[in-house]
């Protein structure tokens, strides 16, 4: 069996199985839980990862739509003492030991909630984000592992280069020097970051073409009725960030 992730030339998320791609059934009905995962390639318990709980707003053929809320309680990882692992510099951020200093966090979703899009076997998805006054401002494109799912559960791996297209279209590369930093420190080989790069060339091309890019998805708006969702049963943290 081919997996999927392999086409893209890049390494798998571990997650558990059977792990099935987006678009193919069981669908969840709008409103239920998707618990969205981001590991690293080399993950494994009990090292940290962002676990997102999100509401569901569209499962079918197509792909899915997903809304995590503003103040969303989440799973994710800080240096001991709270900062933000991007508070570590950027030549060593990507290294063995950085990434070894990092522990799992209960944190929250800061800022105006934001609805993420993804199509089935892509490397990336769209997230599209809105002002605290509500207004539309774009489509962040972040590179990352096709979705796959099991249960509830989604995995994917971030691959650390992203795109940013502004409202009115305008597109530009977000942490270039970070990918970068990663091939420096040995997370990536160059070949695997020229691979992310062409993705995100693939990704650009789909502007104005694939459904995640409909403007209607810019006007949507969640169920006023949806609260904050729990973390996983199975969450744990040593640090609260709430
Ligand atoms: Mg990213």
């Amino acid at each position: 069996m081919t997996e999927p992730e392999a086409l893209h030339g890049l390494p798998p998320t571990p997650m558990p199985e059977p792990a099935t791609p987006l678009g193919e059934p069981a669908f969840s009905p709008p409103g239920d839980t998707a618990y969205w995962h981001y590991r690293g390639e080399s993950w494994h318990p009990p090292r940290p990862e962002i676990v997102s709980p999100m509401r569901v707003v569209r499962d079918d053929a197509r792909g899915l739509a997903a809304w995590l809320a503003s103040g969303q309680p989440s799973l994710g990882w800080a240096l001991p003492d709270g900062r933000d692992g991007r508070s570590i510099p950027l030549e060593r951020r990507f290294s063995p030991s950085a990434r070894g200093l990092l522990r799992p966090a209960r944190t929250r979703w800061r800022g105006p909630g934001i609805l993420r899009l993804a199509e089935p076997g892509l490397p990336w998805s769209v997230w599209l984000f809105w002002t605290r006054e509500g207004a539309f401002s774009g489509w962040y494109i972040n590179l990352e592992n096709p979705l796959r799912r099991n249960g509830s559960h989604l995995y994917s791996s971030d691959h650390i280069l992203d795109l940013w297209v502004t409202a009115d279209g305008h597109v530009q590369w977000k942490d270039e020097d970070e990918l970068a930093a990663a091939v420096e420190q040995g997370r990536y080989t160059a070949e695997q970051a020229a691979i992310i790069r062409g993705h995100g060339e693939q990704a650009r091309a789909t502007i104005g073409t694939s459904w995640v890019f409909d403007p209607a998805w810019s006007r949507w708006q969640p169920d006023p009725t949806w609260g904050h969702l729990p973390l996983p049963d199975q969450a744990s943290w040593e640090l609260d960030l709430t």
